[in-house]
This record gives structure tokens, sequence and C-alpha cells, in this order.
């Protein structure tokens, strides 16, 4: 699903990842742990094509994604991948189903079949009765159950997420962990995970470890 050889970045003089190679298969559930400051961010958003390496090769489904434009690089990453992030970064002012279908909208759905999805996944999260909410209305728990299904709405193969229960009480992080474990089971995602959670680590089917922008 997933092939990285050699990957670097830095950041002017400062060497951030030092040549990373990893394989990630279809439907995997990868942890990826270390100190602050490894480089795990980095490397999770060159995954996630919001950011270029330097040097190095990336495959996707045997897509070559270091060749790609960068008008190819959104389209790709608007299909295949799926963000979640500590903090929801819900829009305040939007209802919790608007803000699921704003990616849907952007990849040019029509608000009808947008609605309908976001409310079958809202209802697959077990917040379907909190649709018309807006996010300050929500607890943790439950706004974060809004971003993965956010995440979702337009049927990513791949989902990155940042410290996903990095802000939830042990009880919602735990149900947020059971979440990805069914998702994975129902629809064959695949997941890397930047996370200091222990228990997500353990139960995740693999663990790199990143050490000053090396990979063990
Ligand atoms: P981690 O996620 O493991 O905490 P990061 O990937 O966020 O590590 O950061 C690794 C190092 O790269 C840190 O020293 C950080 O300050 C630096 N860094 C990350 N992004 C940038 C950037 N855009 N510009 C400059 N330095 C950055
Ligand atoms: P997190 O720890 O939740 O991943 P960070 O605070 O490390 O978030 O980084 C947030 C954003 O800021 C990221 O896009 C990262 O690349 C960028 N960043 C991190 N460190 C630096 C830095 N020293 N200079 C510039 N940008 C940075």
């Amino acid at each position: 699903m997933l092939k990285a050889s050699n990957i670097q970045k830095s950041y002017g003089n400062l060497s951030i990842l030092k040549g990373v190679d990893f394989t990630i298969g279809k439907g995997e559930i990868v942890s990826i742990v270390g100190a602050s400051g490894a480089g795990k961010s980095t490397l999770l958003h060159i995954i996630g094509t919001l950011d270029r390496a330097d040097k190095g090769e990336l495959y996707i489904d045997d897509i070559a994604i270091h060749k790609l434009s960068a008008k190819e690089l959104s389209a790709f990453r608007n299909k295949y991948i799926g963000f979640v992030f500590q903090f929801h970064h819900l829009l305040p002012e939007f209802t919790a189903l608007e803000n699921v279908c704003i990616p849907a909208y952007i990849a040019g759905t029509k608000t009808d079949v947008a609605e309908k999805k976001a409310m079958e996944l809202l209802d697959l999260l077990g917040v379907s009765e909190r649709a018309n909410h807006k996010p300050s209305q929500l607890s943790g728990g439950e706004q974060q159950r809004v971003s993965v299904a956010r995440a979702l709405i337009n049927n990513p193969k791949i989902i990155l997420a940042d410290e996903p229960s990095g802000n939830l009480d042990s009880e919602n992080a735990a149900a947020l962990h059971k979440l990805f474990f069914d998702l994975r089971k129902s629809m064959g995602h695949t997941f890397v995970i930047v996370t200091h959670n222990e228990d997500l680590a353990n139960i995740s089917d693999r663990t790199i470890h990143m050490k000053d922008g090396n990979i063990y």
C-alpha cells in the first residue's frame, strides 16, 4: 500500500528526516512513536502529501507520489487520504453535519449526496443525534468522532492521525481506538497514527520507533 525509501527532509541546516525507509501494508494499523522533535509529524505530513521530501521515493498504491505536480498531489490527497488531528479543527460556526460535509463539497459532491453520506457516517460513529449541534455544544469525545467522520467522507484508503487521542480522557481514547479497529474491519482502511498513547501503541499491528530523524 505504502512504500517509502530514503526519505530525507531538512529545514535550513537542520536535518529532520535522515533517510527513512519503511513499508506499510493495506489494512495495517501502524503507530509511529518517539520523543518530541524526533520527526514524527514531519514524516506524517510527507506521507499525507501535505509536505514534500527533499529526497527519496514514496509510493502509495504504486503511484509515485514524489513525481506528482502540486495539482496532482492535491487531487490525490482528496481522494486517498483522511486526516485526524489532536485538536479536531472543526469550524465553530458550522454544525457537526456541515463540518463533515465540507471536504465532500471541496471535492465537488452535491449537497444532498454529501449530507446523506455524512449522516450515515455520524450514525456509524454514534453521534448522529448530534448532527445539528455546533462543535462547542459537543463533548471532546463527540468532537473527535465528528472529525473522524469528516476524515472519512471522501472514502479515503488511508487515515493519517496525529495524536488523535491526545486531548481525550482514557475512556474516550479507548473508544476512539476501538473505532479505528472497527473501521479497518468493516472498510479495510489503513491507519498510520503518531501517538504518545501507550495503549494504542500496544494494540497496533506494528510500531515504528523514531529517534532523531531515523527509524528503528
Ligand atoms: P515530532 O512530531 O516527532 O515532535 P516534528 O516532526 O514536529 O517532530 O519536528 C521535528 C523537528 O523539526 C523539530 O525540531 C521541529 O521544530 C522541526 N520542524 C518541524 N516543522 C518545521 C518547519 N516547518 N520549519 C522548521 N522546523 C520545523
Ligand atoms: P504537533 O506536535 O501537534 O504535530 P507542532 O506544534 O509540532 O504540532 O507543529 C504544528 C505545525 O507547525 C506543523 O505543521 C509543523 O510542521 C510546524 N512546525 C513545527 N515546528 C516548527 C518550527 N520550528 N518552525 C516552523 N514550523 C514548525
